[in-house]
């Protein structure tokens, strides 16, 4: 994730059906779950739910409302956290941050931008209150940081817009963010109280966990294909599904179904945690015992300090497919993610990191966000570009209100998310991604 909450421009990847998986992610520090069986055999449904990430997790509780009495299937190719549902760094966004200096003309976008995270934000802290998720929730906002030039003109960028808006904020100068996070290496920051921490994998195994008994979770279970008549016909590599209706929650990997094939692609990022820190060690971190750190520069480091007391860093991003990183490419990034380290932290400079870990997520070439319908029978939502914890629960439960013949303030909202641009093939899409990442990285020296 980024500090806008969101990616620039990138390219596209090839189109495979390998559904990569690894046990590098926040899964790693949770007890080990058993998952669900995968799916066998023939079945017939009104509905199916393909993909459980945050958006397809959020569909099919709220599909599970609307029709108590029908079964609900929802599949996923992994297991249930191995996306980047479970694997993000863990912001649950009410207010996004827009680059750039306040452009008036754009506050009913900023506005409906907000309003859908606002939605989002409200459904999930229902559900893990009303189902008791244990997922360090964690609700006094972020950290929205600077340390060289050009984060510090966001800085002023970003104020401008909280003042327009009329967000309730703190202004913090070096001293004050010294003294609540433990690092100096902030020269401004303003803080936004608005907004959850969480631990991503213990969200999303705790929402499948406590799906309705009408929703059947298949895990492991990777839909290779899609064929339509009346109904819709979904293949497994062991069974078929046949629904009346399909959402489509598989964010950037919608094209290996054959959907927004050049409008989506997967931007792979990663990020280090350190072991759990002592008391000592978390005393020399200044006043507070978790906090948020967004950086305002778009390339900057997303910083945590954990409800477990480990410092998280994440601050690479890359064209890599849409896959995840190897072991050995994780252990080169590792060294970025150190020096960012011990940049802010010289402190800790004796503590190690104790796991590192990659994840992938669905970004457009413009920025925008996909939602509605892709052909008679198939709703799709997903590609929130770095922000999609929130967004992804609005947009999932719009889906499902939406694809039910409903009509909200939010499903307007999702439909009003721009078209997204057309992303070139190879060779011209290794060109612009190669810019692409160079683009992002631009200025962003010492927030990295
Ligand atoms: C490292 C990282 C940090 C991030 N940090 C943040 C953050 O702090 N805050 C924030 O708001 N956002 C963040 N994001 C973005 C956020 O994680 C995503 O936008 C959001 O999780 C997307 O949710 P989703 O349910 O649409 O997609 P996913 O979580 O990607 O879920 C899609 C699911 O579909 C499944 N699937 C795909 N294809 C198939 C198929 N053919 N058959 C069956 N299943 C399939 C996948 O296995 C996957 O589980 C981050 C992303 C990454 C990678």
């Amino acid at each position: 994730m980024t500090s806008t909450m969101g990616y620039g421009p990138i390219f596209f990847s090839k189109n495979t059906k390998t559904y990569q998986s690894d046990q590098h992610g926040w899964a790693e520090l949770l007890p080990l779950r058993k998952s669900r069986p995968s799916l066998e055999g023939h079945i017939r449904v009104p509905w199916v739910v393909i993909g459980a990430g945050v958006t397809g997790l959020s569909a099919a509780r709220r599909l599970a409302g609307h029709h108590p009495k029908q079964k609900i299937v929802l599949v996923d190719a992994r297991e249930v956290g191995q996306g980047a549902s479970g694997r993000n760094s863990g912001y649950a966004v009410k207010v996004s941050q827009f680059p750039g200096a306040f452009a008036p003309e754009k506050v009913n976008e900023y506005r409906r931008i907000n309003r859908i995270n606002h939605a989002g934000l409200t459904l999930l802290r229902n559900d893990v209150s009303e189902n008791q998720i244990n997922c360090s929730w964690h609700e006094e906002g972020f950290y929205h940081v600077a340390a060289d030039e050009m984060a510090l003109r966001e800085c002023e960028n970003h104020q401008g817009y909280l003042e327009a808006l009329e967000i309730p904020y703190t202004l913090l100068d070096q001293g004050a963010l010294t003294e609540r996070l433990g690092s100096a290496h902030y020269r401004r920051g303003i803080h936004v109280p608005e907004g959850a921490l969480i631990q991503p994998a213990a969200l999303v195994r705790g929402l499948a966990d406590s799906l309705p008994e009408n929703v059947n979770l298949y895990e492991n279970s990777p839909a290779l294909d899609l064929s339509y008549n009346k109904t819709v016909s979904v293949q497994f590599p062991r069974g078929r599904i046949v629904a009346d209706k399909v959402i489509l929650a598989t964010n950037y990997e919608a094209p290996k179904l054959g959907f927004q094939n050049r409008y989506l692609i997967g931007s792979t990022l990663s990020g280090s945690f350190t072991r759990a820190l002592d008391e000592e060690e978390l005393t020399s971190l200044g006043s507070l015992r978790q906090w948020g750190v967004l950086s305002l520069h778009g390339g900057g480091a997303t910083i945590r300090l954990t409800q477990d007391g480990r410092i998280c860093l994440r601050n690479t991003a890359e064209y890599h497919g849409g896959n995840l990183l190897s072991d050995q490419q994780l252990a080169e990034r590792q060294t970025i993610h150190r020096a960012a380290f011990e940049r802010r932290f010289p402190q800790l400079a004796h503590v190690p990191f104790e796991y590192a870990w990659s994840g992938v997520e669905g970004i457009s070439r413009n920025g925008t966000n996909f939602f509605g319908r892709q052909r008679e029978n198939v709703f799709f939502a997903g590609g929130y570009n770095g922000s999609g914890v929130s967004r992804g629960t609005a947009f999932g439960a719009a889906l499902a209100d939406f694809a039910n013949g409903g009509q909200s303030e939010l499903i307007d909202d999702c439909l009003r998310s721009a078209p997204a641009s057309w992303i070139p093939p190879r060779p011209f899409l290794d060109i612009g991604a190669a810019y692409t990442v160079r683009s992002r990285f631009k200025g962003v020296g010492l927030d990295r």
